[in-house]
């Protein structure tokens, strides 16, 4: 199917969306209509491989529909983003062995199957940071077995399999490792925990792994802390822009909302608002923060996917690019719902309102990797260290 294509079915999906989004908001509760009808529709396996049956489309056209159907439902966006992103960079740095990779991939394409990797832990907060889990997976004869507790692990009402991060403990030295878990697997159990403010029906909740037993064939790779993670450049390029996609769409639906406002809001004898300087210059401010925002994102998509040509590298590297994208476009989007909210004024409060779900979601970004710091400390690392 052509770009276009899937561009206009997203449209579709996305008024869709928007039509429980405050319901899911309001009551917490997961969207599982919303990934039936993402199954039906065939976007579950946008970004597998064409040998896996799947559309394998570009970075640049999944930031593209990811903006969109955020503006219908940021959290279902955000989730699709988790599942897509594992297929977009698996695609590119073949981290896993190919048996489990074409496994995951086979069963998005055919059965709308949906992965995530569940890897943060209360102790250890982002796993960016480096750090050990606690989460531990022990050697037996039988095979790993895995006991630990995970935080944020978003879609996890719906997910078929976890992507786990644990540690090993070998003689003097410890890895970090990933497996591939099942729902099935016994021992695997979701505490219902997720009660956020902002993207409420991601259905982030934590999950229990209480001695959970797998075949040793599931460890899908390990390295020793400090070691570089195979995954980490194709990984930060499919997910950081994955979410800056996501938060833009969240901030582009509070930018429609406020023009449509603008456009009508007349106070009694008075004019219509659209007509008060300040008012136009706050919706001329949001259109500049979006497009600003959009850009670098495209910018960054492209550097991507052309990173292997010098001409690339030439001014910045594209995983800088990517970074520095990530974290201007969170920042962009935030102060661009904060402007619409101020265009619409005391009535932006009201739970009644769409927009200020959109001020809450659009928060959820700053704590996704790159965080801010470490995007700032990359960047500065490869202008004064190099
Ligand atoms: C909506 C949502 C969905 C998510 N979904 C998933 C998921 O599906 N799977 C998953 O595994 N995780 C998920 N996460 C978790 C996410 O990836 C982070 O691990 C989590 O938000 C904790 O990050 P943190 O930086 O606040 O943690 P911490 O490491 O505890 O950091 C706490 C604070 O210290 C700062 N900090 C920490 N280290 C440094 C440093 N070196 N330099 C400067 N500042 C530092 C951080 O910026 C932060 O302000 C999700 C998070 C959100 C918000």
């Amino acid at each position: 199917m052509a770009n276009e294509d899937w561009i206009r079915k997203a449209q579709t999906l996305a008024i869709q969306f928007d039509g429980n989004a405050a319901k899911h908001d309001r009551e917490g509760t997961f969207p599982f209509e919303n990934f039936e009808a993402l199954k039906e529709q065939g976007f579950l396996s946008l970004t597998v491989p064409k040998i896996y049956g799947g559309h394998e489309i570009s970075l640049l056209t999944y930031v593209r529909i990811l903006e969109i159907l955020a503006t219908g439902d940021g959290a279902t966006a955000l989730g699709l983003t988790m599942h897509l992103k594992i297929f977009g960079s698996e695609r590119e740095a073949k981290s896993y062995p190919e048996k489990w990779f074409e496994k995951i991939s086979l069963q998005a394409t055919n059965e709308g199957s949906l992965v995530n990797t569940a890897a943060t832990e209360e102790g250890l907060g982002s796993p960016a940071g480096g750090g050990l889990p606690n989460t531990v997976a022990i050697s037996t004869p039988q095979g790993w077995r895995i006991s630990g507790k995970k935080t944020f692990t978003t879609m996890a009402p719906l997910l078929s399999y976890f992507i786990v991060l644990a540690r090993i403990d070998e003689e003097n030295d410890s890895y970090l490792a990933n497996f591939l878990l099942t729902r099935e697997d016994k021992g695997l159990m979701m505490e219902e925990t997720w009660n956020s403010l902002g993207m409420r029906a991601s259905g982030s909740h934590d999950i229990v792994l209480q001695d959970v037993l797998i075949p040793r064939e599931r460890l899908l790779n390990k390295r020793r802390p400090g070691e570089l993670d195979k995954r980490s450049g194709s990984g930060s390029a499919w997910f950081a822009l994955g979410v800056a996609a996501t938060t833009l769409g969240v901030a582009q639906a509070a930018r429609n909302y406020a023009v449509e406002f603008a456009r009508e809001r007349t106070p009694n004898d008075q004019k219509t608002i659209k007509q008060f300087s300040g008012i136009r210059n706050r919706i001329a401010r949001i259109d500049l923060l979006l497009h600003r925002s959009r850009t670098l994102i495209n910018d960054a998509a492209e550097s991507w996917e052309h990173r292997d040509q010098a001409r690339e590298k030439e001014i910045m590297q594209p995983i800088n690019k990517v970074a520095i994208t990530k974290i201007d476009t969170i920042n962009n989007c935030i102060e661009a719902v904060d402007l619409a909210m101020r265009v619409v004024g005391g009535v932006s409060l009201q739970k009644s309102r769409p927009i200020e779900r959109y001020y809450r979601d659009v928060r959820a970004g700053l704590h996704n990797p790159p965080i801010e710091d470490r995007a700032l400390e990359q960047l500065a690392r490869s202008v004064l260290d190099s």
